[in-house]
């Protein structure tokens, strides 16, 4: 049987460094964009849970993108501030609450029948 089952990156925010102390390190202007990216596991195209998030700074001048480990100390104090305050959407969740749904459904008709009975 064919599975499709994986990761998936999804861009959820996307902040202006307001900070004029940090700089592209390849064009030196101040004018950067922090994207909080979530991830989550998904099977047959169906976001099943989100298992956290990373972080790219994209300059806007010279369209340069920076994954996490490639920040300076500055873009990761930044990141680690921004990261507390962007939470991943619901729908990351969306397999995995449609599954617990259907798990607990059965389990409260069958309660609810001993109880009336
Ligand atoms: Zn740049």
């Amino acid at each position: 049987m064919l599975f499709f089952y994986g990761l998936r990156n999804k861009v959820t925010k996307v902040i202006p460094l307001q900070s004029s102390h940090i700089q592209c390190q390849h064009c030196h202007t101040a004018n950067i964009n922090m994207n909080i990216v979530g991830r989550y596991a998904y099977f047959f195209w169906i976001p099943m849970f989100s298992v956290g998030k990373t972080g790219a700074a994209h300059c806007q001048h010279c369209q340069q993108v920076l994954n996490k480990h490639q920040f300076t100390s500055q873009l990761h104090q930044a990141y680690d501030q921004l990261k507390m305050n962007a939470k991943n959407p619901i729908w990351f969740n969306i397999g995995g609450i449609i599954i617990a749904i259907l798990l607990i459904i059965p389990w409260l008709i069958s309660f609810i029948n001993m109880a009336f009975k």
